[in-house]
């Protein structure tokens, strides 16, 4: 027996993408069903992004007593950039006024899922989307499963496809779940999670012979931070001391904190944006529509820009019939998307040494670092791009 449930909008994904979404629908009067096919805790309990831009902060701010951005997180002023083994501090509200957040993302989606479930959205854990059909009809269907097995038919006026890099709303937007502009690059990062007191106020981008390396922050007794390495890289093979050394080379000038390391992880670096992220009444937003690679800390603030976005479209279509801002999605969101992307891919490769660089190659990169720090045009650009361009 297959379940049919009918709503406005199909949302694929608990993310912070589609859970945004829905409160933002919501706020318009417009009904959303989500699926997701992880259940609330392992949603709740996954390690990630951890900076957020000013605009997503004052969105979330819209939660109301649900949000704890700024009660529990961290505002930061700025970054330090450090090369040379000198540190150089890029202050955000002298150059542009704004700051950015420490926020872990997984506290961001327990503030979205407390406020979505007190305000009674209807979200399925443990449904896995299996294929989204008819997508430039009226009624497209996402074919789904339950965790018992059982078959489930969501009908709505609109699916997005909020569900990541691996999601399956690709295949009815794009026609396969890869086609579209991709870039892979030569290195990863090692990431480390540790009991130690910060071993600085802000986030270091450390740029050394040896490779990068970016010292985070996550609580007063808990620390996040990376150093690049090959992506084939075993995360087992090193001792905890031979931790330590790795990120203190990468940091020359500055002495790190130590403590016990609890979790080691490789994170690959992509950048992709999709052929197409909307077709019919079948839209991408957030990783599913593009990845990013992390030195700009772009990921999750840009799903949530997307999704901005494609609210005020969908609010536009559903509810006064009017299609011109949902025909214009595709334009707007790709303007800011290659942005990030551009960005994104400019931090990465200022501030990583790839493996084929030469003597060339390394100079030049310190010529460039310099001519972001001692310009206040350069500096001002990176802390435009790093503490976000405004949401529509
Ligand atoms: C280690 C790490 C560090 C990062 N650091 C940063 C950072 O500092 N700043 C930043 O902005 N970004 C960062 N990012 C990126 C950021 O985490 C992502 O860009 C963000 O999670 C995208 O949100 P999303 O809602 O689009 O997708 P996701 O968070 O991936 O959510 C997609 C959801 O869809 C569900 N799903 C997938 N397929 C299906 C299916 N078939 N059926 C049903 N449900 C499905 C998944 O279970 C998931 O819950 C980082 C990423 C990683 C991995």
């Amino acid at each position: 027996m297959t379940a049919t449930v009918r709503t406005r909008v199909a949302i694929i994904g608990a993310g912070p993408a589609g859970l945004l979404l829905s409160h933002l629908l919501a706020s318009s009067g417009i009904e959303s069903v989500i699926v997701d096919r992880r259940t609330r805790e392992e949603i709740e309990s996954t390690i990630r992004a951890g900076i957020l831009e000013q605009g997503t902060v004052e969105l979330l701010d819209t939660l109301g007593e649900f949000s704890r951005a700024r009660t529990v997180g961290h505002r930061h002023d700025g970054i330090e950039l450090r090369f040379a083994g000198e540190g150089h501090r890029i202050d955000f509200p002298a150059l542009v006024g704004r700051s950015v957040w420490l926020y872990p993302q997984h506290e961001v989606l327990k503030d979205l899922l407390a406020a979505r479930i007190d305000a009674g959205q209807d979200i399925r854990f443990g449904v896995t989307a299996d294929r989204v059909d008819d997508p430039t009809s009226d009624r497209p269907l996402v074919h789904a499963t339950d965790a018992g097995g059982q078959p489930l038919v969501v009908e709505a006026d609109f699916v997005v496809g909020a569900d990541g890099s691996r999601g399956v709303a690709r295949e009815a937007v794009s026609g396969s779940r890869s086609s579209g502009y991709f870039r892979e690059y030569p290195f990863a990062w090692f990431g480390i999670l540790c009991e130690a007191p910060p071993s600085a106020p802000e986030l270091i981008y450390s740029n050394s012979p040896d490779g990068f390396a970016l010292i985070s922050q996550r609580s007063a007794t808990v620390q996040r931070m990376y150093f690049q390495c090959d992506p084939g890289e075993d995360p087992d093979r090193f001792s905890e001391a031979e931790l330590w050394d790795a990120l203190q080379k990468r940091v020359p000038g500055t002495t790190l904190t130590e403590g016990p390391i609890f979790q080691r992880d490789i994170l690959r670096f992509r950048s992709f944006v999709a052929g197409s992220i909307l077709n019919g009444r079948v839209a991408l937003v957030g990783d599913a529509a593009h990845t990013v690679p992390p030195t700009g800390a772009k990921g999750m603030n840009l799903a949530i820009a997307d999704v901005v976005v494609l609210a005020r479209a969908l609010e536009a279509l559903l509810v006064d019939g009017d299609e011109r801002l949902l025909e214009a999605f595709p334009e707007t969101a790709l303007g800011r998307i290659w942005k990030a992307q551009h960005f994104s891919w400019w931090m990465t490769s200022m501030l990583h040494v790839a493996p084929d660089a030469s003597d060339f190659d390394r100079m030049r990169q310190l010529g460039e670092l310099r001519s972001v720090v001692e310009s206040e045009a350069g500096s001002t650009y990176l802390a435009e791009a790093y503490t976000g361009w405004p949401l529509v």
